[in-house]
């Protein structure tokens, strides 16, 4: 079987592709932070060659853009095997993964993004796959149809998610291992640049990858993206050199402030606070009120709003924090014992 060619991705999620694929870190030795999981997988990766094995499912967690693609496809290469790469949403039917899973060579890295939005009957179809190398194959239609088990090709499945905790319990047994992905600390976040910057033959300044860092909101992706944009700003008004004056003045141009918050972070934590005053508010409303998709706003979002402290998630739904008024020159609400007095 064949798998269909709009099922395995690489999707191009945008046309940074290009950009994408020329900075990507091809190696585990070339990827910065995440040292733990690094340590982890070093380990994981002479122990499978050693032994002659595929290496064992894996789990990798985090908000986007943190390297868990690139992970992915960094272990395929110090492997030495092929990865085939999909997406949860995009696997309709059991027979598009049948198709996919029959295609695998021995070792093989599958690689399903957005794991936690895979359908219930797909789902299932992995769990035999993933624990005994087997899939049921439909033969034939209608009456006469009937399935037959076909053997797979040892193989590893590495699943991503941004919401570890929506993923099914019998789903989160079938993985070996789990690797949370932090967001990277600006010194990291450096290093990612003047790497990027370096493969791309852009003049910067270490205090101006710095400067980049340190509003990157702790994400390799949007580092990169800034550089792009910071590129262009000092090639224009410039000389061309990314100093320390150079980012700060493309980054306000963006509305990017300190912290590395944009203009719909801002809305979230200003709608919080002035139409809500406050909180506790649904995830729902909040994202009427704002004009996102609610989706977006708790996976892309919110993450890094709670990483700083400026958003609680409580049972009862999203509040601004005393740091997030500050932030905006704000007084916070008196707490319930000072209203006591
Ligand atoms: P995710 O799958 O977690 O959403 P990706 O693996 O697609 O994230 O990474 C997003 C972008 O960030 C890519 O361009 C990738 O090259 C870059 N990137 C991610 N992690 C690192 C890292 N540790 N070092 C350098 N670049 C990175």
């Amino acid at each position: 079987m064949t798998p269909r060619d709009d099922i395995l991705t690489p999707t191009p999620l945008d046309d940074d592709r290009a950009f994408d694929d020329q900075i990507r870190p091809q190696r585990l030795a070339d990827f910065p932070g995440q040292d733990p999981i690094k340590e982890k997988l070093t380990i994981a990766i002479q122990a499978a060659k050693q032994r002659k094995e595929p290496l064992d499912h894996l789990l990798l967690s985090g908000p986007p853009g943190l390297g868990k693609t690139t992970l992915a496809r960094i272990l395929a290469n110090e492997m030495g095997v092929d990865i085939k790469q999909s997406a949860g949403p995009v696997i309709e039917r059991q027979a598009d993964l049948s198709a996919i899973l029959t295609s695998l060579e021995d070792f093989d890295i599958l690689f399903i993004d957005e794991i936690h939005r895979l359908n219930h009957a797909v789902e299932e179809t992995l769990y035999a796959a993933m624990e005994d190398f087997e899939v049921d194959i439909m033969l034939g239609r209608g009456p006469t149809a009937r399935s037959m088990k076909i053997g797979l090709k040892p193989f590893t499945l590495i699943g991503a998610t941004t919401r570890a905790g929506l993923l099914t319990p019998p789903l989160r047994a079938r993985f070996g291992d789990t690797c949370r992905f932090e967001f990277y600390t600006p010194a990291e976040l450096e290093r990612i640049l003047l790497r990027s910057a370096r493969i791309l033959d852009v003049p910067i300044e270490t205090e101006g990858a710095g400067e980049i860092a340190t509003r990157s909101r702790g994400t390799a992706r949007v580092a990169n993206r800034l550089l792009r944009r910071v590129r262009d700003f000092a090639q224009v008004k410039g000389d061309g050199v990314i100093t320390r004056e150079v980012a700060a003045a493309a980054l306000k141009l963006l509305r990017i402030d300190d912290l590395g918050l944009d203009d719909m972070d801002r809305l979230i934590i200003s709608t919080v606070i002035e139409k809500f005053s406050g909180g506790p508010v649904g995830l729902s409303s909040l994202a009427v009120a704002v004009g996102e998709e609610r989706q977006t706003l708790e996976e892309v979002h919110e993450p890094y709003l709670i990483q700083i402290g400026f958003l609680k998630r409580t049972p009862q739904g999203r509040m601004a924090t005393s740091l997030a008024y500050k932030h905006f020159g704000l007084q916070p609400p008196p707490t319930p014992r000072q209203q006591l007095f």
